[in-house]
Formats: structure tokens, sequence, C-alpha cells
């Protein structure tokens, strides 16, 4: 719209507005110039004058908004852009490790780590037996070789990040041989055939989609083969007529044959999960038990600590990726290796289903999730609300364990509009995410830490009935 197409009232009102010089003289702005700095606090003015402009513009309301109300919403702008966007959230989904929800919440002690490191001065590479400069491949790694007998490890930014490392400095050049079942895409653009090419191998493809076999991999190798890449089909299934060899079988070709196994198992499951329930998962002490070469995995899916990818293996396979260029481009932080150590230690003591919280979640017995959400219905219905509980499944996620789930006990929450429900928890504080099936808003107590109930139900009650 034009300026000629305006009422001569809000014609007037344009002309009404203060100028950002004259704002800034107020008292009240130079609150917020204290608290934001000048620059900020000029930023948010001329962001007020111009929603109050493009509203008079509108014709919504004719009126020049006052002085008092132009500060207001230049403090309201200023609030919004210092806000983090990223925050914690309940996760009330029932999926374990939600890779969009940052994976596996941290254990107490990686926590006390975190704030103890990254507070100060740290040995990360020093050595005060010395008294001069240590490594900081010292940290994690001797904790790792420990748990699981590896003869030497290597933590890395990521586990794609492990896997770029161990092809570009152990294959690089050479040919790689994959079975066709297992040129996977994780997510998050990790594509088993990308990352090959990234590295500088050649990837051989054997095999079909379905079926796999030892006679395929072993016709395969050529004077040019440096490896046989196992990768772990961890976010799928192929059921039905499927057949790939075991990795034990694969170990000893490799071996008879002088090239490596490499094995990316991804899930970073050190413990067998089967006596919860679950399908069991191909545990990295297996892979390393079946003779592979390297296993690359995750540090914060199954393993239930920070982001990192962790290598273990033979040492000699393992000491080129240590001293390859690539390796300080992907080097952890020291925020990094001291929520991993201490996410370690409870695998040497034995105590990890107590002390990690995605193992505490996995091993929670069911009628513990069954009292919580029972008594969260019942919170919930004495104030008013429609909710039941409901037999349910939770997943692992995380690329971890596909098809295979948890039994869980559910709140169902009934509403004429699930999916408003479900976008007013979202945006409340604290977020909350459940999800919505048959019409029905659920929440699983499965994945709710303790000590997050009372901020959950109390973000349910605001949603449902506008009480705090
Ligand atoms: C998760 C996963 C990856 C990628 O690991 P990030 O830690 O997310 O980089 C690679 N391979 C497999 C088999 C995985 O499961």
């Amino acid at each position: 719209m034009t300026h000629k197409q305006l009422t001569a009232d809000a014609r007037e009102s344009l002309r009404a507005l203060p100028s950002v010089d004259g704002l800034l003289r107020l008292e009240a702005t130079g609150a917020l110039v204290e608290s934001y700095g000048r620059a900020l606090t000029v930023t948010a003015l001329r962001a007020a004058l111009d929603e109050a402009r493009d509203a008079i513009r509108g014709g919504e309301p004719d009126q020049a908004p006052g002085d008092a109300r132009l500060v207001a919403r230049a403090r309201a702008w200023l609030e919004a852009a210092l806000t983090p966007t990223l925050k914690p959230v309940i996760n009330a989904a029932g999926v374990i490790i939600h890779t969009n929800l940052g994976r596996a919440p941290l254990s107490d002690a990686a926590l006390a780590a975190l704030q103890a490191v990254g507070a100060g001065y740290a040995t990360l590479e020093y050595d005060l037996d010395a008294g001069q400069r240590g490594s900081r491949a010292v940290h994690a790694e001797q904790m790792l070789t420990r748990i699981t007998a590896a003869e030497a490890a290597l933590v890395v930014n990521n586990n794609a990040a492990a896997v770029l490392l161990m092809l570009t400095a152990l294959c690089q050049g050479q040919e790689v041989i994959i079975s066709r079942g297992q040129l996977v895409e994780i997510g998050g653009g990790f594509r088993v055939p990308d990352v090959m090419a990234q590295s500088g191998a050649r990837l051989v493809e054997v095999g079909t989609t379905n079926r796999t076999h030892l006679r395929d991999y072993a016709s395969a190798i050529s004077a040019n083969t440096a490896a046989i890449l196992v990768a772990h089909h961890s976010n799928f299934k192929i059921i039905g007529f499927t057949s790939e060899p075991p990795l034990a079988e694969l170990a000893e070709l490799a071996r008879a044959r002088g090239i490596l196994l490499l094995y990316d198992q991804g899930s970073g499951a050190l413990l067998d999960v089967s006596p919860y329930g679950l399908e069991a998962e191909p545990t990295v002490l297996a892979g390393l038990e079946a003779g592979a070469d390297v296993v690359a995995f995750s540090g914060d899916k199954l393993l239930g600590g920070p982001q990192a990818g962790i290598l273990c293996g033979r040492r000699s396979a393992i000491e080129p990726l240590k001293r390859h260029p690539l390796a300080r481009a992907v080097r952890p932080d020291k925020l990094c290796l001291a929520a991993l150590s201490a996410t370690l230690r409870p695998y040497l003591t034995g105590q990890t289903p107590a002390e990690i919280p995605v193992w505490r979640m996995l091993a929670r017995p069911l009628d513990e999730v069954a009292a919580d959400a029972e008594a969260w219905a019942n919170h919930l219905r004495a104030a008013g609300v429609a909710a039941h509980t409901l037999a349910g499944e939770a997943r692992v996620g995380g690329g971890s364990l596909p098809g295979t789930s948890l039994p869980t006990r559910l709140v169902a929450i009934r509403r004429a509009n699930a999916a408003r429900l479900a976008a007013d928890l979202r945006l409340g504080t604290p977020p909350v995410i459940g999800r919505i099936q048959d019409d029905l808003f659920l929440l699983d107590p499965r994945t709710v830490l303790p000590g997050q109930a009372d901020g959950l139900l109390q973000a349910v009650l605001a949603a449902c009935i506008g009480t705090v």
C-alpha cells in the first residue's frame, strides 16, 4: 500500500510515532541499554517501530502506540532474540534414543565431569607426573580398551567421522568390499557409499539386497583389496529370505587373504539388551571377539554418553588412524572426553543399568512405568482432563534395534483436537513432546526422566484447562 492510499488518520499516526533517538532518551529505555547494550537495544527499538508502522499501514489500529508500548515491544523482542533455540524438552514420546531430541541424556557423573572440567583448566594434554605435555588420547581410551579388551582405541567427534577416518587411513586408493544389503543410509546424510567415495576407497559391491554369501566376498578379493566393510543395518530390517555370513567367518576369510575386516557397529551397545525383553543387538565386544580388526560406533546411542565416535581394535589398525591428518580434524574436545570417561566408568564396575539413563529406561520394569502412568492419569482426571492408561510400545530409536520394542504403559488424553494439544505442549515451557495415535494424545513415562513428572503434568494441565 502506498502512502497515498492511507487514511488521513493513519498518516497522522505514522507522523506521531517517536524517533529511535526520542525513545532512547526515555528512562525505561535506559534500563534496556544497561541490560542488553546500546547496539542491540537500538535494533530492538527499530523493530518495534517497524512493527507499529506496519500495523498502522495495514489499517489495524490507526492510533500510534504510546512510548511505553513501544518500549515493551522492544523488551519482548530482546528477550526473544536472546532466548536460546537449543533448550531442554521433556521427551514423553517413548523413543529412548531420539536423534532429533539429542540422543542419550547424560548420567549424573557425566554432568559432574562436564562441570568440573569445563569450569576451569584440565589435564587434557598435560602429564602431571612428568610435568610436561601429555596426550589427550589417554583419557577415555584406556577405559575403552579395558572394557572391550581391544588392544587400542581412538575417540573422535562422531561415528560418521570414525568411519570416514577408518576408511581414509586404511583403504584410500584401494578396494573395499561390502554387501549390497549394507549400502545403507543411516540418516542425517550418512550414506555408506558416499562416505566410501569421500574416503577415496573404491567400493566393490557383492551379493544382493537380501542375500550375500561368504563366497561372494571371497571371489571379489583382488590384489587391490584393502578390507571388507560390514555396516550394521541398524535402522531397518530385512526379513524373509535373507542371509549374511557371520562376522567370524568374514574375519577368517579376511585373515586368510591378508585384508582387514572393518565393522561399523553403530549403536555402541556394550551390553546385551536381550535381558530386557529386546531382540539381541550385536555388541561391540561380539564384533571384536568375532575378529573384526576395527569396530566403529557412536558414543551417544546405546553407550549412553556424549556425541562421540569410537574406534576399537587391533593396535596395528588403530595406530595409522591416530597418525592420519584427518584425526586432528575430527578430534574430540575436553568436554566430550570428560563426559565419555565418566559414562564409561559404570561399564567397568557393573553399574551401568543403575547409572546410565539410557539403560535405566531400558531396564525399568513395566510395573514401575505403569504405576507412573496410573498416577499421572489420576492426577489429570482429578483436574477434569479426560485421561486413561493404555498398553503401548516404547522404541529404542537412534537407529538401534529396528522393529523391536519394549512394552510400556501410556497415558492417553482424549481431546477434541489432539494435534492442537500436541502443538500447545510443544510450544509450552518446558516443551513436552508426545505422540498422537487414533486421535489420542499419548505420553510415555518410560522416557521421562526422574524429576520431570511435575513439570510435565503442569504443562499438560496448562495446555488442557489453562491452569498452571
Ligand atoms: C548411527 C550410525 C552412524 C552414524 O553415527 P553418528 O554418531 O551419528 O555420526 C554410522 N553407522 C551406523 C551403523 C550407525 O548406526
